[in-house]
């Protein structure tokens, strides 16, 4: 019992996570906040969402349906999919956090693009696996050199797609390109938060390609064009092998009721759908115009935000602007965790928020 340890001490693989920094929503003294820094809906939610929400306060001493039936189904029925291969999560970051936990372990390698989300690194360090790195091209995930990466050790590739932060998407044939170069024992998932968002004609969000394969997952959110981020709750879509082993890690309630509840309804609301895509479509398209106008080129977005580059350092630097629209209120996302100092992330308001920022903008280059 000599080299026995004194204190519960964490295994290494957490201890390497520095904790995940949300947006900003909060500035000391100013009244009005506009937060564009976390990629929420401007618009809210779908009423029926809501008014579902609400009814369920009157049932809260009973446990949520742990097989998410009635919100599988109509998930199932609103895009065309089979609800045998549906799993609900508690955000569609507990789906990422699953299949780590299901599919990764020390030894293991799990591979993502350079300026891919986040939470992949941190979901492969927490189950003591090595996130590794792929270098980009043009802010797009390089799908030559993930194939030529991946190895004996490679246990799941994550692939956003649009990707957050950069906002860039991979075209069906390259994401199919992808995973035919991929080992078998490899598993693809691919990551599609921002799906409703494009309209790309070469752009697939992954269902077909789940569906014609085993080793490949799509997972989805209800945090982005549904405007449900407060109730956390996503879903994924997987092969029969997938869905069980996620089934068998997660927690048997892991998705609470009020959160199934607004689900079933945002789902079917296509109005609201609608008119999220479409306010997001004509407001990207300005900002994005307005922001190259001032000389900060911007990536080609698919998503409801849009990344765009200023300089490192000196009087036009992503670190005064951020300053400078702080003080005005106004929120927008530092990029030095992803490795782009130079960098804003800033997501698309409403017309008039997008007013308030491209005004504090004109503002600060003069
Ligand atoms: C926002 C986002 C998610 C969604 O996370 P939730 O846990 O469902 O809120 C997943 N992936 C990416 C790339 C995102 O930007």
């Amino acid at each position: 019992m000599t080299d026995q340890q004194t204190t519960p001490t964490p295994r290494p693989g957490p201890l390497r996570i520095a904790p995940y920094v949300g947006g900003k929503a909060s500035v000391g003294g100013v009244n009005r906040v506009v937060k564009l820094s976390s990629n929420e809906n401007p618009y809210g939610a779908s009423p029926a969402a809501i008014a579902a929400f609400k009814a369920a306060g009157d049932t809260l001493a009973l446990y949520p349906d742990g097989g998410a039936t009635a919100l599988r189904e109509a998930i199932a029925k609103a895009e065309g999919l089979d609800p045998a291969r549906i799993v609900c999560g508690a955000g569609s970051d507990e789906i990422l956090s699953l299949l780590c936990l299901a599919y990764a372990g020390p030894g293991d390698e799990v591979m993502h693009s350079a300026h891919g989300f986040l939470m992949y690194r941190l979901s492969t360090l927490a189950v003591g696996a090595e996130p590794v790195s792929i270098p980009e091209r043009d802010l797009t995930a390089d799908i030559d050199a993930m194939i030529a990466a991946a190895n004996e050790k490679t246990k799941i590739v994550f692939l956003a797609n649009p990707n957050n932060p950069t906002g860039t998407m991979i075209p069906d044939a390259d994401v199919r390109r992808l995973r035919d170069g991929l080992p078998a024992h490899t598993l693809l998932v691919i990551d599609a938060a921002y799906a409703e968002y494009v309209d790309d004609p070469d752009y697939e969000a992954g269902a077909r390609l789940v569906e014609q394969r085993d080793d490949t997952v799509m997972t989805r959110t209800f945090s982005k064009i549904h405007g449900l981020a407060a109730l956390r709750l996503g879903w994924g879509y997987g092969p029969e092998g997938v869905v069980d082993a996620l089934n068998r890690v997660r927690g048997p309630f892991n998705v609470a009721a009020p959160a199934l509840a607004a689900g079933v309804e945002a789902i079917a609301d296509g109005a609201f759908i609608t008119h999220a895509r479409d306010g997001n479509r004509v407001e990207r398209a300005r900002v994005t115009e307005a922001l190259e106008r001032l000389g900060f080129p911007v990536a080609p977005s698919h998503g409801n935000f849009v990344l765009a580059e200023f300089g490192e350092d000196g009087p036009r630097s992503a670190a005064s602007a951020d300053e400078f629209l702080q003080k005005r209120g106004i929120l927008i996302r530092r990029m030095e965790g992803y490795g782009l100092p130079a960098h804003l992330r800033i997501s698309i308001g409403t017309a008039e928020e997008n007013g308030l920022l491209l005004g504090a903008l004109e503002d600060f280059v003069a």
